[in-house]
């Protein structure tokens, strides 16, 4: 029997233990984690660690040894197959049975897959797990020409980092934009540019219809009739919740995402849940969203940790999140699919440059690269507090806040 059960080794699970030590739990904390190295931060596999350009070290969660310090017992390569909430148990893919005073889900993401012919040939990856982007890395030296499926957040890091690795690479995005989340055609625009200009070449409105080659994938045949000569793909097409071991189990999900409530509780008692597995209530923006970013697998994690230790915490966070494309670092807070108009500031080519969503005159999200942490900070209590950018010239004055 544990006190505090955390299953899936990743970043809320890290954070969790650490937060449930940091506040004083006395009870037992076990984390069980599917993969065979311990909790380690994922933003570094498609940038830096995928072209070797900076060492493994410095991606762990925590130094091995905070583990024994803190009396938490991390079990490796120890995956999760089912949970009985009314026995408070869960059992291993190895066959054992561990009881829970207080059970963590937070499994994390799993690529979606390919579905078409050839996607399992050598030479075809995804990126989630260290040992992809240990496999992509091992790949890059013998490879010349990559493929990126999926234009998203992940996919335009992957394609700019496999650029800087020396390869020309194209990009396959499905649908008419490229890092259509923005919800700003002309960003995408942007992006699409300084993709070409780095070389790569880009494919809009169309997909992957077969990988084609003998031994190793050698090309990819699109939809609209194109072969695309290859001897390295990476598919990026999105995530779906690591969720399989709760099919059968009382906990409620949506969409194959862990329901949680305010407090990060699931439907079932004394089990919570955190990070990319969750679909929770945002407050901010009073629906429920799911959120695969890293800032809300800390803040959740966090939370959840508190939550479990018996306080009543709700989650009230405006999201937020980060991502390189190439050298052009930038941060996204809120929701960009609110929007009805658009205030730019600064330019991007000088490295400073604001986005504004807006709701009527109300800020919803963000978008900004090189910008003052003051410009963010207001607009972050902008999104939370809905104010409108009319009382807040009046408020704080023209040169707080300028449009
Ligand atoms: P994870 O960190 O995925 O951890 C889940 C863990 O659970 C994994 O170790 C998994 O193996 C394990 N597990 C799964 N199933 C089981 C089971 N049945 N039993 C036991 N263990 C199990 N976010 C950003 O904001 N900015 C970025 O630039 C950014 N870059 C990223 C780059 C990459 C390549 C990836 C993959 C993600 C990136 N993210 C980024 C997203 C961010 O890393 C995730 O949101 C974050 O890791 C989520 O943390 P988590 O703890 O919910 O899940």
């Amino acid at each position: 029997h544990v006190d505090f059960l955390l299953v899936g080794g990743g970043l809320a699970s890290a954070v969790a233990a650490q937060t449930l030590r940091a506040e004083g739990a006395a009870g037992s904390i076990l984390i069980l984690c599917a993969e065979d190295v311990p909790p380690y931060h994922h933003p570094p596999l498609s940038k830096h660690l995928l072209t070797g350009t900076e060492g493994e070290a410095r991606i762990f969660v925590h130094p091995e040894s905070f583990y024994g310090e803190h009396d938490i017992e991390l079990a490796l390569d120890a995956r999760v197959v089912g949970v009985d909430t009314a026995q408070q148990i869960v059992t291993t893919a190895g066959g054992e049975e561990i009881g829970y005073g207080q059970l963590l889900i937070a499994t994390g993401a799993t690529p979606k897959l390919l579905t078409v012919p050839g996607a399992s040939l050598p030479g075809v990856f995804s990126l989630r797990r260290k040992t992809d982007a240990d496999a992509i890395r091992m790949a890059i030296p013998q490879a010349k020409h990559a493929v990126v499926l999926g234009g998203s957040f992940l996919g335009m890091e992957i394609a700019m980092s496999l650029v800087d690795a020396g390869l020309k690479v194209t990009i396959i995005e499905q649908g008419p934009v490229l890092l259509r989340h923005l919800e700003a055609p002309d960003l995408s625009r942007y992006f699409e540019r300084y993709a070409e200009g780095r070389g790569a070449t880009v494919i809009l409105n169309d997909t992957a219809a077969a990988l084609n080659g003998r031994e190793r994938v050698e090309e990819v045949e699109t939809v609209a009739g194109r072969h695309v000569p290859c001897d390295l793909v990476v598919v990026s097409i999105g995530v779906a919740p690591a969720t399989d071991f709760l099919a059968g189990s009382s906990i409620a999900l949506d969409g194959g995402y862990v329901v949680v409530d305010a407090l990060l509780r699931t439907s079932a008692p004394n089990v919570f849940a955190a990070g990319d597995v969750t679909t929770f209530y945002d407050p901010v923006f009073a629906r429920r969203r799911h959120i695969e970013h890293w800032d809300n697998a800390v803040k959740q994690g966090r939370l959840a940790a508190r939550n479990m230790m018996g306080r009543r915490l709700r989650y009230d966070e405006v999201s937020y999140f980060f991502c390189e494309v190439g050298d052009i670092g930038f941060n996204v807070l809120g929701a960009t699919e609110e929007a009805d108009a658009w205030v730019a500031r600064g330019a991007l080519d000088q490295g400073s440059f604001a986005l504004f969503y807006l709701k009527g005159d109300v800020p919803r999200a963000l978008f900004s690269v090189g910008r003052p942490a003051d410009e963010t900070r207001v607009a972050e209590g902008l999104i939370r507090h809905r104010v409108g950018l009319g009382d807040v010239k009046d408020r704080l004055g023209e040169s707080a806040f300028v449009l």
